[in-house]
């Protein structure tokens, strides 16, 4: 992984994964560790915090399903948890394929690796979906290719790449 032009073409985002040399019962988390570890910059996934649950409720704005925010030395991935756990794991997979990619994302521009603030999620929450199309591509196909590796039974469950994308927002 070297360099910093964001990654969108489809053959660099396989050759990226299968850089990663990831075991096939590698779940998530332990994707998010190992890549912790190689940028040497870590990755944390969390539920959104429960006052931005209640003020998307509030407003009527339903959340994105995740969101990245990239703070000063971490990046923070945050979910929404009224998904099915197999939706919630694609949607998790594909923020890391943003980060992974070098995609542009949130800049909290914080000091240290403190939690973003409300203010700052609120604002990444607005920003989802701004990403160009290619990149959304490349994400897609990231966490595609890490289901398709760590979850080669994937396709007995009916999901296809193809359903999954149209329920993703972001
Ligand atoms: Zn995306």
């Amino acid at each position: 992984m070297t360099g910093s032009a964001p990654v969108t073409q489809l053959d660099d985002v396989r050759a990226l994964v299968s850089a990663l040399d990831l075991p096939a019962t590698a779940t998530p988390d332990e994707l998010a560790a190992r890549l912790s570890t190689v940028r040497r910059r870590p990755i944390q996934i969390q539920p959104y915090p429960p006052n931005i649950v209640a003020e998307a409720r509030r407003t009527g704005e339903p959340l994105p399903y995740g969101v990245w925010v990239s703070g000063a030395a971490t990046d923070f991935i945050f979910f929404r948890e009224d998904t099915t756990h197999s939706h919630r794991r694609h949607i998790v997979l594909h923020e890391v394929g943003h980060i992974v990619c070098r995609h542009v994302g949130d800049d909290a521009g914080e000091a240290d690796s403190g939690e973003p603030d409300h203010a700052t999620i609120t604002r990444a929450v607005k920003r989802a979906g701004g990403f160009a199309a290619d990149q959304e591509q490349a994400a897609e196909t990231f966490a595609y290719l890490i289901e398709r590796h760590t979850r080669p039974n994937l396709s007995a469950t009916g999901e296809t790449p193809a359903a999954r994308y149209r329920l993703l927002e972001d």
